[in-house]
C-alpha cells in the first residue's frame, strides 16, 4: 500500500462550519451590498460553482477581499461553537494509523483553523496547516507546499467540498476527492470530474488506498 500525502479543505470537509458561514455572511449583507441567503437561496446556492455564486450574489468582485478578511474575523468568534463533520475525526485517525500523512489548505486564517483543531483534540493528526487569502488561488498554495515539502504529484490527494477545490486539484495536477457533505451539491460537484466523489468520510480510507 503506498503512503499518501492527503491534503484537506477545512470549512465544510473537516469543520461544519457551512450554517456559521451563512449567518455571519447574512450578517454582513447590507454592508456588502448583496441580499441574504434564506434556505430557499442556500439550495440554489449549492448548486452553483464558486463563480456562479460571485456572479449571482452582484456582489463588486473588489469587496471580495474585503468580505474574506471580515467573515473570518466574524467566524474567530463562533469557532468554540462548531463542530468537526460527524466521523471524520474517526476517519482521519484510521488514515494516520495507516501511516498516510495529513494536512491542511485552507482560505480560512492559520488561527480559527489551529484553534478549532485545538479545541477539537485534532491537531496531532495534521502534519501541516497553509493558509492562503485569495479565493481562486489554492493551485498557487498546493504547488508551493508540494515544492516545499518536496511531494511528487501521484502521493498527493487533495479532499474539498467545493467545485473551486476541484479546479484547483486539477490545476496542479494532483488527485481530488469531492466531498458531498459540505457546501455544494452532489451534481454540481460530479459535473467537475474529481476523481473521486464521496457521501461519508469513512468512504476516505477506500478511495486513499485504491487510488495508486
Ligand atoms: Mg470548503
Amino acid at each position: 500500500m503506498t503512503k499518501k500525502v492527503i491534503i484537506f479543505d477545512f470549512d465544510g470537509t473537516i469543520a461544519d462550519t457551512v450554517d456559521a458561514l451563512v449567518n455571519v455572511a447574512n450578517r454582513l449583507a447590507v454592508e456588502f451590498g448583496y441580499i441574504q441567503i434564506t434556505p430557499e437561496e442556500l439550495a440554489i446556492l449549492r448548486n452553483l460553482t464558486s463563480r456562479e455564486i460571485i456572479k449571482y450574489s452582484g456582489i463588486s468582485v473588489f469587496k471580495i477581499p474585503f468580505l474574506v478578511k471580515k467573515v473570518k474575523s466574524e467566524l474567530k468568534n463562533k469557532i468554540p461553537e462548531l463542530q468537526p463533520i460527524h466521523g471524520i475525526k474517526d476517519a482521519l485517525a484510521e488514515l494516520t494509523k495507516q501511516g498516510h500523512r495529513l494536512g491542511i489548505i485552507t482560505s480560512n486564517s492559520q488561527d480559527n483553523v489551529s484553534e478549532f483543531l485545538k479545541i477539537n483534540q485534532m491537531n496531532d493528526l495534521f502534519e501541516f496547516v497553509y493558509s492562503g487569502v485569495t479565493i481562486f488561488g489554492k493551485t498557487t498554495i498546493i504547488n508551493n507546499v508540494l515544492r516545499q515539502k518536496q511531494l511528487k504529484l501521484q502521493e498527493v490527494i487533495y479532499v474539498g467540498d467545493e467545485t473551486r477545490d476541484v479546479e484547483a486539484s486539477k490545476k496542479a495536477n494532483i488527485k481530488v476527492v469531492a466531498v458531498t457533505w459540505g457546501f455544494n451539491s452532489y451534481e454540481v460537484l460530479s459535473k467537475q470530474k474529481p476523481n473521486f466523489l464521496i457521501n461519508q468520510p469513512e468512504e476516505l480510507l477506500d478511495v486513499v488506498n485504491t487510488s495508486s
